[in-house]
């Protein structure tokens, strides 16, 4: 067996001890007899599964009672049209702050519906190098919610703070930073966040929602997509994402093992700050994002020479470093050091880095 260092943004690394236990019990789970895979979502063997990943990730993220967990289909983006359709209706209206792609997507979707949304604020013009000031007056006071973009997967910027959006329910997208630090639910109407950057593998999709928030949906909404019947059938109104629910079990276990968010919090930190501090040592190397925003999951650098950058990313993965190639629409370098990136791995890019301007000297 030969595991690279996988930097990449989603699908990502997941831990090895869980992917050596989900090969363990792949064929036969338990007293089964059969693979999760093979199992009805209405069996007793599927049933605990189920529970135990909610209840569990109730526990890692310390959730209040008041909140529905929801393990759906579709990914994030299926959630970028289902938050208005499920809670436009409280007000008719609702605000987006743009702090790059996934939340301009966000928006333009809402948009697309003929909802009355508006953009209150965004780091555009500065290319999204961090994330925007949000402010209370700044948010329509009828807004049904104020819906933001946590942690921006192609940039590498995060918000340093919660909005404070006074009693407008706060709405965020999570999927890049979704349990690597503890984070205060109360503070949020609705979290949502795909699985397969920090969570598990492609194909779930987890919803938070506080529970007066179930009562906004348009009465014309697809079904599949409307929330409160999604909490009021346990996430089983139909087949839910069996495997990656399982997946994401062992991988809570796991974090729980090691002791928590406070804990994945100080790993991630120390994974971070190791790499903020070369690029910060150094001239060769260019990390675009303002100080502020930097975020903890996707650490975004450049060379200054789109060439370069090209030979970086090729020789890197020749190296066992994979996938630092930036996202196609901003170019440059990524590296993502979800929860599951060793600290090794961090330390191995940096001495590649090293050696990598040691032998590509700029004109
Ligand atoms: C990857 C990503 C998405 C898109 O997720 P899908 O599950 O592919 O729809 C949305 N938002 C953020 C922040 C992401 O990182």
């Amino acid at each position: 067996m030969n595991r690279v260092y996988n930097f990449s943004a989603g699908p990502s690394m997941l831990p090895l001890p869980v992917l050596e236990q989900a090969a363990n019990e792949m064929v036969c789970y338990g007293t089964s007899g059969m693979s999760v895979m093979e199992m009805s979502h209405r069996s007793p063997d599927y049933e605990a599964i189920i529970k135990e990943a909610e209840a569990l990730l109730r526990k890692l993220m310390n959730i209040p009672d008041n909140y529905k967990v929801l393990f759906l289909q579709g990914g994030a983006s299926t959630q970028f049209s289902a938050v208005p359709m499920n809670l436009i209706k409280r007000t008719g209206k609702a605000d987006y702050a743009v702090s790059g792609q996934f939340s301009g997507k966000a928006f333009k979707e809402a948009q697309k519906m003929g909802y009355d949304v508006k953009c209150i604020a965004t780091t555009k013009d500065d290319n999204f190098d961090h994330v925007p000031t949000i402010t209370r007056d700044m948010i329509r006071p009828d807004a049904a919610y104020l819906h933001i973009c946590f942690n921006n997967t192609i940039y590498g910027t995060k918000y340093g703070y919660i909005p404070d959006t006074g009693d407008i329910p706060l709405v965020a997208d999570l999927s890049s930073c979704i349990i690597s630090e503890p984070i205060d639910v109360s503070k949020f109407g609705v979290i949502y966040a795909g699985a397969q950057k920090n969570m598990a593998p492609a194909g779930m999709t987890l919803v938070i929602v506080r529970e007066d928030l179930l009562d906004y949906a348009e009465e014309t909404m697809p079904t599949m997509l409307e929330w409160k019947t999604m909490a009021e059938n346990d996430s089983m109104y139909n087949t839910p994402p069996c495997y990656p629910i399982y997946i994401a079990k062992l991988v809570y276990e796991w974090i729980l093992s090691l002791g928590g968010l406070e804990k994945m919090k100080e790993m991630n930190v120390a994974k971070a700050n190791l790499l903020y501090n070369y690029l910060d040592s150094q001239d060769y190397y260019f990390a675009p994002v303002k100080k502020d925003s930097r975020s903890l999951m996707n650490v975004t650098f450049v060379t200054g020479d789109a060439d370069l950058d090209k030979k970086f990313a090729s020789e890197a993965a020749k190296a066992g470093l994979k996938n630092l190639k930036g996202h196609r629409s901003v170019g440059g370098m990524r590296a993502s050091i979800y929860n599951a990136m060793p600290y090794a791995g961090v330390e191995a890019l940096i001495a590649f880095m090293k050696d990598f301007a040691a032998n590509n000297p700029k004109a």
